[in-house]
């Protein structure tokens, strides 16, 4: 039995999942993606949760789209000091190749579903309150019960919604990771690095990170430089240039794709649903805003998603029971990374001398770097903090600051995770007035 009609915007990971899913539930889906099959996905891997494809219910990828995850170490943005974050095995993140993985998820949701690639979607049919549908770029028109919103952090359907369905329509600059990788040979005849995996937080005292991943396997140098708000040619030559300074390894021979992107790097949207229409990956901005992955949450998202339609209250595609999709990822994900998100502005913000000299002292230390970065909560003690930080009493309003951005961070989280139970609409607008005033009220 044909559940409902739903249409899919955007064919990458999170989409073919949620493809995947809602088709094996009974639900007629089809995919629209603008770019040709070969070229959704970026040729490079990606680190993840591997407990994401059970959580979502997705069978685990196949051995030959994986390779071992190696520990991270954070360079303190003067480069006084690394901090080697040794995960045990266990803990460990997994790589994922991401083409041979989209090739994977399309094996699974092309049973299920119709995945339409070269087919831009050029705007939602919307009917008073509600969407109904999408307008193809070559003019046709298609009806659906449910549009969902894959099409990415710069989505054109989300910024042509009406402004009083008070949905978020464009990404602020400021919340947007601008991002530069590419995949360099190995120098020949350089000794391996002591660190396989390198993050410079602050780079060049640059508000964001780059990062260098050397693989004595593949012999490749894996090069990312990723600023917040802009990143100009010029920042991205001075960065290299640094990096291959500290890193006689980096070649100068591009081995893959090379690609410039944008990554939304903030907490998740505060609304991402409306009758007939749900935001799902990028476009809600379902990332963990410290590193900006993004392939977990949408899984997690697309298997809440699905349950919400599978076992309905009243109208299926109708705003309240949309609403729970919202509630189930918030209180599952959305509110950890509501506070990762202000952790992260606090140190994109705090003086460089500060921030180094915090980390030097363990006041930011490995657990919190860990946890910021695989998308748990970050607990920070003030006690401990002041213990740690004794000596750094020359950094005192940047601690009185880190004080009060904690203070914030737990109510920031509490609120993001108490979002009414059931919608009503004035009982959810007030909410999300005070989600995202806490945001503003800091101007962060
Ligand atoms: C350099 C870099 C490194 C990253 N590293 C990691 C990592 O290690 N781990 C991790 O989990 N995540 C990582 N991410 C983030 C990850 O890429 C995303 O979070 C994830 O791919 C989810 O994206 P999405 O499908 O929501 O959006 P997108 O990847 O932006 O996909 C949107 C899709 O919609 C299509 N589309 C857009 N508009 C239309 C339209 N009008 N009609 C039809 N189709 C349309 C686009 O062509 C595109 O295929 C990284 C991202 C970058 C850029």
């Amino acid at each position: 039995m044909n559940k409902g009609n739903i249409i899919i915007v955007g064919a990458n990971q999170g989409a073919l999942a949620l493809a995947y899913k809602l088709g094996s539930a009974g639900f007629k889906v089809t995919v629209f993606e603008k770019k040709d099959q070969a070229k959704v996905s970026y040729d490079w891997h990606d680190c993840m949760v591997p407990g994401a494809f059970d959580y979502a219910g997705i069978p685990f990828p196949p051995e030959d789209c994986l390779s071992p995850k190696k520990c991270w170490t954070f360079i303190t943005p003067k480069k006084t000091d690394s901090l080697f974050v040794n995960v045990p095995e266990e803990k460990l993140d997994i790589v994922v190749e991401r083409r041979p993985l989209n090739d994977f998820l399309y094996g699974l949701a092309r049973d299920c579903a119709e995945i339409r690639y070269k087919t831009p979607v050029a705007d939602l049919i919307i009917e008073g309150d509600r969407v109904r549908g999408v307008i193809l770029k070559s003019g046709e028109e298609v009806y659906a019960d449910l549009v969902v919103d894959s099409s990415g952090a710069l989505s054109h359907l989300r910024a042509s919604l009406p402004d009083d369905w008070g949905i978020q329509k464009l990404l602020a600059k400021r919340d947007a990771f601008f991002v530069y990788r590419s995949i360099f040979n190995v120098v020949e005849n350089t000794a391996p690095p002591k660190y396989t995996n390198q993050v410079y937080m602050k780079h060049l005292d640059e508000p964001g990170i780059s990062w260098f991943i050397y693989d004595d396997k593949k012999l490749t140098s894996d090069v990312l430089i990723g600023r917040v708000g802009e990143l100009t040619d010029e920042t991205i030559d001075r960065a290299l240039k640094d990096m291959k300074n500290d890193q006689p390894q980096i070649g100068d021979k591009v081995v893959r794709d090379c690609q410039k992107a944008v990554i939304p790097l903030r907490r998740p949207i505060s609304k991402m649903f409306a009758n007939g229409y749900a935001l799902i990956g990028d476009s809600a901005f379902m990332t963990i805003p410290m590193m900006g992955s993004g392939i977990a949450c949408g899984f997690m998202a697309a298997k809440i998603l699905t349950d919400v339609l599978s076992y309905p209250v009243g109208d299926p595609f109708g705003e309240f029971n949309l609403y729970r999709y919202q509630v189930g990822y918030m209180r599952e994900i959305g509110a950890k990374h509501t506070g990762i998100s202000m952790m992260k502005n606090w140190m994109l913000s705090a003086p460089t001398d500060a921030m180094d000299d915090f980390m030097a002292k363990r006041v930011i230390g490995e657990k919190e770097l860990e946890a910021g970065g695989s998308g748990q909560s970050i607990k920070l003690s003030m006690g401990e903090i002041f213990k740690k930080a004794f000596s750094s009493l020359d950094h005192l309003p940047t601690l009185l600051g880190l004080k009060k951005m904690i203070d914030k961070m737990n109510g920031v989280m509490d609120l993001a995770e108490n979002l009414p139970d059931e919608y009503d609409k004035a009982a959810f607008e007030k909410w999300q007035k005070e989600y995202d005033g806490a945001f503003k009220k800091s101007g962060k």
